[in-house]
């Protein structure tokens, strides 16, 4: 019998090994988690209060639904009933010279939004004449925007977004691991605006309502622990919580080490960050853990505020608040959570999330009275909000956001070849931050290994 570990167990260490129960149940699975449980960045915190219960995310709180995989899992939990729409894009705010903007959602907003002068959008609307450049090459976000769609909608509208979404630096993120669909637009139709709008085009045809992947993110209203809890409930693997890998070995087999043991194995699938990934594979091939050691990670912090609706004067409409670097604000963006999810707060309550670290690097670092006030400082110039929050909530991930800078799938392709086949990785760092993109490449990565010569 095989027999495989799986390091980290968070949505990526997790896929992995439901795939392999699924597909190979004959494969013996140790899955080890350091923490005390499983799920790493999906975590439902609740606040229970007299006035009822919040239900915070801690991390993730809203996934898409186009890459298949996630939603066929949630599908096999029997969790598509749990799961919201999340209208993600719908009630997007900007803010600009400190005042906030919607960000435009259909080409009437578009002309008459002022996050733009009318010479900006002009130069955007000309994107689908320009020459394309269709080598693949990897280039700069910032780079690629620019050429595409001009400079002004780089810093005042694209710029802003993604980096936001990413909480990284336009400068120096690459284009084809952060944006890998624009810049596949680019590539085969000549101009992202035409590849988009064939794309949607085509997913309009496939959500009839037989289709199994119905479009649009999704949520879950009871938090994302019921997602998590569902799939470790339905693990029939050797789950072990409070149980770090401590360093690994390479012979025949591969060798990890415990806190009290040792366990050896046919393979290994290391499902941590690239960093922790580092750390394990020094002992094996010291060019691969200096690579995986480059591949960095941009704190983040977020705080949950909640607050009587009567003591906040904010528009119902608006969903989250993108606040760019160039604001010099201590804040990075605002998601309106109870305007999103109503549930998550009691009636007459508003939750409020707040990310930061991106903008203020020192903000993460920072004690935790000394944060809140900094940030109660920056909703009440950017928001009006002056009452104090009835509660507040912090999280702070040293390791939130991977830095997938220019040359990002080169180097991590020249990772693999440089580890002997029998040790996989997965998870955030490689190929997409987003919990869907987690998903489906655990379970390629699971596939991989099935087909290698290393099974
Ligand atoms: C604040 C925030 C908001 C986000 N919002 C969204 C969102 O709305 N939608 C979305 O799609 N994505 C979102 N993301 C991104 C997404 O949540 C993550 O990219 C994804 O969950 C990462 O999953 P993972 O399994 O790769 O890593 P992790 O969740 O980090 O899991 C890695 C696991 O490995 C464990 N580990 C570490 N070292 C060891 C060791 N030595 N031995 C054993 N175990 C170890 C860790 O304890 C952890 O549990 C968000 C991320 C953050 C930080």
């Amino acid at each position: 019998m095989k027999t495989v570990c799986i390091v980290g167990g968070g949505i990526a260490g997790l896929s992995a090994a439901w795939r392999l129960q699924q597909i190979r149940p004959d494969v013996q699975v140790t899955l080890l988690e350091a923490s005390e449980r499983v799920g790493g960045k999906l975590r439902t915190e609740r606040i229970c209060a007299p006035e009822g219960d919040y239900v915070c995310e801690a991390g993730a709180e809203s996934f898409v639904r186009r890459t298949p995989d996630l939603w066929r899992m949630v599908c096999e939990l029997g969790l598509d009933g749990a799961a919201d729409a999340a209208h993600d894009a719908v009630g997007m705010h900007l803010v600009k010279n400190g005042v906030t903007h919607p960000v435009p959602t259909s080409p009437a907003a578009f002309l008459k939004t002022p996050l733009l002068s009318l010479r900006g959008k002009l130069r955007m609307m000309s994107e689908p004449f320009r020459a394309a450049r269709c080598d693949g090459a990897d280039e700069s976000m910032a780079k690629f925007v620019t050429r595409r769609f001009g400079r002004e909608a780089l810093d005042e509208l694209l710029g802003p977004i993604f980096g936001g979404i990413y909480n990284a630096d336009p400068e120096v993120q690459s284009v084809l691991a952060v944006l890998p669909s624009l810049h596949e637009a680019e590539r085969v139709h000549g101009s992202v605006v035409r590849g988009m709008l064939r794309k949607s085009a085509r997913d309009a045809s496939s959500a009839l309502p037989a289709s199994p992947t119905p479009r649009g993110a999704f949520a879950f209203s009871g938090g994302v622990d019921v997602f998590v809890d569902a799939l470790r409930a339905r693990l029939t693997c050797d789950v072990r919580t409070n149980a770090p890998v401590l360093g690994l070995r390479a012979g025949e087999r591969i060798t990890a080490r415990l806190r009290d043991e040792e366990m050896t194995v046919d393979a290994v699938i290391l499902a941590t960050s690239a960093s922790v990934a580092a750390k394990l594979t020094a002992e094996i091939s010291a060019d691969a853990s200096e690579r995986l050691a480059q591949i960095r990670q941009q704190p983040i912090g977020t705080v949950v505020l909640a607050w009587r609706t009567a003591d906040v004067p904010l528009d119902r409409c608006m969903r989250g608040v993108v606040i760019p670097r160039r604001e010099r604000r201590r804040i990075d963006a605002v998601l309106f959570a109870s305007h999103k999810r109503p549930s998550c707060a009691p009636a007459g309550y508003t939750l409020l999330r707040v990310f930061f670290g991106g903008a203020d690097a020192s903000m993460p670092a920072l004690a935790e009275s000394p944060l809140l006030q900094a940030i109660r400082d920056e909703l009440r110039d950017l928001f009006g909000i002056t009452a104090p929050p009835l509660h507040a909530h912090l999280n702070c991930w040293q390791d939130g956001f991977v830095n997938a800078t220019v040359g990002h799938h080169r180097r991590v392709e020249k990772i693999a070849k440089l580890l002997p086949s029998a040790i996989r990785r997965t998870g955030a760092s490689y190929h997409g931050v987003g919990v869907a993109d987690c998903v489906r490449e655990a379970q390629q990565c699971v596939d991989q290994w099935i087909a290698s010569d290393a099974f």
